[in-house]
């Protein structure tokens, strides 16, 4: 068996085009443009690449973007007095603060600061908690689905791969993959086991797994053994090793002979993130202008005094 690869990168093209940009022009009729700030503090060289690539992609599906830029040394009171004018900015409906923090920052104060209807990395409180509590099918009607997590569904889908009733194993735990990941997959009705460092015998979950999804950051964690025949594997790791190459965390030669569909990196899961940054600040759009014409409506009917 050669498992067929799932291409991120056309997928997210896809949606960026078939789905995000009749949205945007949608909302430009009652004249909105969607607007995502991001918030940069020090000179961390991998967050450039990553803020670089979210700024082309909102300028391809016609999204507004701009990058607030901070000294590493700057108080952290300085970034929430930002943060608190952004929140009040008619014209900015989604905000990011690009991570790592540096060490002096407390992120979960700065997270929590970002207003929950404008968190459209999904990080605030009220979204992670909206994920664990609310019901739909859908993921994303009332919340923000953090943006990694919520681009492997949307491959899962677009990949017509069923996800209900499957046994789903996430290796990773952290809070902005592992976990979500679990919820996301658990909404649609998967049977969902979450590995983790402290896992006695990582195999002995990952060969039961229909779907498995790796979140671990270890090259060549997960090994052909350690796959079902004929499993969906979806890699989100990004290793970059000494010789510079950038691998995920599946040992992919081999692996590919097993599965029935796979990732690659680069070109997997990466791009699907970007495109979920961009249509949670579409649809944060949406929501915050649909809420804004409902109160105008309210204000140009209510009777003179
Ligand atoms: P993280 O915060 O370091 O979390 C890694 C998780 O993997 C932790 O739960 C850790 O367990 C677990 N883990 C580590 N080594 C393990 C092992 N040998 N066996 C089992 N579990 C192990 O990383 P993250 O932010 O979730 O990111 C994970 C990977 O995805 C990284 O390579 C990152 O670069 C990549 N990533 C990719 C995208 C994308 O868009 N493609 C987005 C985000 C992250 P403990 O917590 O118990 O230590």
């Amino acid at each position: 068996m050669t498992a067929k690869l799932i291409d991120g990168k056309a997928i997210g093209k896809r949606i960026r085009e078939d789905e995000l940009k009749p949205k945007v022009e949608a909302l430009a009729k009652h004249g909105v443009v969607p607007g995502l700030a991001v918030i940069v503090v020090g000179d961390n060289p991998a967050s450039k690449v990553y803020v670089g690539q979210k700024t082309r992609a909102c300028e391809e599906v016609g999204v507004h973007s701009e990058t607030h830029k901070f000294p590493e040394d700057v108080p952290q009171a300085a970034v929430l007095k930002r943060i608190a004018e952004l929140n009040v900015n008619n014209k900015i409906h989604g905000i990011i603060v690009q991570l790592p923090l540096p060490a002096q920052f407390d992120m979960r104060l700065i997270l929590e600061s970002i207003l929950p209807a404008k968190d459209v990395d999904g990080f605030h409180m009220y979204n992670v908690g909206g994920l664990v509590l609310q019901t739909g099918d859908d993921g994303a009607e009332n919340i923000f689905p953090p943006c990694t997590p919520y681009g492997v569904q949307r491959l899962l889908e677009y990949s017509d791969i069923p996800i209900e009733g499957q046994n789903v194993v996430i290796v990773g735990s952290s809070n902005i993959v592992g976990k979500p990941m679990a919820l996301i997959l658990l909404r649609k009705n998967a049977t969902v086991s979450i590995c983790h460092i402290k896992t006695r015998d990582l195999a002995q979950f990952t060969i039961l797994a229909d779907i498995l999804v790796v979140a671990a950051g270890v090259p060549n964690l997960i090994l052909p053994q350690m796959v079902k025949t004929g499993a969906v594997v979806i890699d989100v790791g990004i290793n970059r090793l000494d010789n510079g190459k950038l691998v995920g965390d599946v040992d992919f030669d081999g692996v590919v002979k097993k599965a029935s569909y796979i990732t690659p990196v680069p070109g997997g899961v990466g791009p699907m993130t970007v495109t979920m940054l961009i249509a949670n600040t579409v649809n944060a759009a949406e929501r915050q202008s649909a809420q804004q014409r409902v109160a105008n409506q309210g204000q140009a009917g209510s009777p003179a005094l």
